[in-house]
């Protein structure tokens, strides 16, 4: 887990699906998805909340506990979407960064996301990890979470 992977908003860029399909490589295995370096590394402040966020798009501050309104509405409302489908909390994320520290936060991510057949990380968005279960993505591409969420 590497700290220029935790985005202003929370996010930690190492479990989403665009960074590992380009860290796994699945355009060249099959796959037509899109990829991403992470949001800091790419040069955006934050895709979630920088387009809506002065303090973000001109990187006034490096995290949204920074800010006098965290958490924002925003920031609840994207909140409350990847707790309901994804499995994590950027909120939670936050508040832990800000509490315990940026190391505590990745080493208890590590444990969390941690792939139990390789040790390579799950992605929060379809709950795979993309060594082991790449044949479960190939069969079903929009594949989620056992799909157990209602979709949308
Ligand atoms: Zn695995």
């Amino acid at each position: 887990m590497d700290e220029q992977l935790i985005a202003p908003c929370g996010m930690n860029c190492r479990l989403c699906i665009a960074y590992q399909a380009g860290l796994a490589g699945l355009n060249q295995k099959g796959f037509r998805k899109t990829t991403c370096p992470g949001c800091l590394p790419r040069g955006k402040h934050c895709l979630h909340m920088g387009d809506q966020c002065t303090q973000l798009a001109t990187g006034q501050i490096r995290y949204c506990f920074q800010c006098a309104s965290f958490p924002c509405r925003r920031l609840k409302m994207l909140d409350r979407r990847y707790r309901t489908k994804y499995h994590m909390s950027m909120i939670a994320n936050l508040t832990w960064i800000r509490d315990r520290g940026m190391a505590s936060f990745l080493e208890r991510e590590a444990g969390i996301w941690r792939c139990s057949r390789c040790g390579g990380v799950i992605c929060c968005h379809n709950g795979l990890c993309l060594n082991c279960d790449l044949q479960r993505l190939r069969q079903n591409k929009r594949y989620r979470w056992n799909e157990t969420d209602n979709g949308a």
